[in-house]
């Protein structure tokens, strides 16, 4: 058992190579604990000279909460001189990434943890920046920086897709008026363990997403088989303008009313869709149907049997799991 008071207030701070300057404790505040990085001395870049400390600016973090309560971590840095007249570096902030990515308002610990809860738990930002006692714009800035990073780190991500969705989702309202705010989201339907989100374009127009696949190598264009849509022109531009070899087929969350635009073309056949080797599922394949339409493969099906597919409205991208469904 640690029994020295300095490591045990070390040991539950939890940061490496610093020291515990104090903890304030101010009634209705979060815990304020003040540390300052051990460091040496270091040499300028430029000349080598061993720098001096300018000046200790005094910076504010959200960390992660303390035993249940928000905290913030006040870092008092070291801003560094070169003292050689001759050297033209000036000064500069020593910085650790261990503690905190610079001009971030969140400890690096308090940005992985916020960029877990939102990106993979599925928490709102609103909610964990009521956890943690701070601004929701303090957290959306951290999980886009982290977030963003981890996706650029992952050029695998989008992989083979067989068939593609899109879908326009009413992201949120915007001013005074609360103008609906449209975006595109660009799903890969038929995914081993259910639909995945790809991506999200701005707008519901073609541009965006005609955009996103052109930006798509000619090859990754050539494995796709199927383009899923609403029934708006729009998406059906980006197919016929960017993967114009697709089959077309219209997605049950908006299809049309009960057998009202299915073509009953004599000579027309209904076929089953499967995307490699996957049905859509037992309730969707009884009664999803491609009608093959010269000169265009055009689709329309009859109203599944229970309305809507087992789909409910406004469940955003998490009706493209009901594809999926058993
Ligand atoms: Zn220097």
């Amino acid at each position: 058992m640690e029994t020295n008071p300095i490591r045990v207030c070390e040991l539950l701070v939890g940061l490496p190579d610093v020291n515990v300057l104090g903890v304030v404790d101010d009634e209705g505040e979060p815990l304020g604990v003040h540390v300052e990085c051990r460091v040496a001395r270091p040499r300028c870049a430029g000349c080598g000279t061993t720098a001096q400390v300018k000046d200790r600016p005094r910076i504010g973090l959200v960390d992660l909460p303390a035993f249940g309560r928000p905290t913030r971590l006040w870092w008092y840095k070291h801003r560094w001189w070169c003292p050689n007249p001759a050297c033209g570096v000036g000064s500069w902030t020593g910085e650790d990434r261990r503690i905190a990515a610079p001009r971030l308002g969140l400890t690096d610990r308090a940005g992985r943890w916020v960029t877990y809860q939102v990106g993979r738990v599925g928490r709102s930002v609103a909610e964990v920046a009521r956890e943690l006692g701070c601004d929701w714009h303090t957290v959306n800035d951290t999980v886009l920086a982290y977030g963003e990073a981890l996706v650029d780190d992952d050029p695998d991500r989008i992989g083979d897709v067989a068939a593609l969705g899109l879908d326009e989702t009413l992201f949120f309202r915007k001013g005074r008026w609360r103008t609906q705010q449209w975006a595109t989201s660009i799903v890969d339907v038929a995914a081993p363990g259910g639909a995945r989100l790809l991506d999200v374009v701005a707008g519901r127009s073609a541009s965006g997403p005609s955009q996103w696949l052109e930006a798509r190598p000619a090859e990754w264009r050539a494995q796709v088989r199927f383009g899923v849509l609403d029934l708006s022109g729009p998406y059906r531009k980006v197919f016929d303008d960017t993967l114009g070899h697709v089959t077309q087929v219209a997605d049950p969350f908006h299809r049309a009313p009960r057998g009202a635009r299915a073509p009953r073309r004599p000579g027309c056949l209904p076929s089953v869709i499967t995307v490699a080797g996957r049905s859509w599922g037992p309730s969707w394949r009884r009664t999803c149907a491609v009608w093959d339409e010269a000169p265009r493969q055009r689709t329309a099906r009859p109203a599944p049997s229970d309305g809507r597919g087992g789909l409910t409205r406004g469940e955003g991208i998490g009706i493209r799991i009901g594809y999926e469904a058993p």
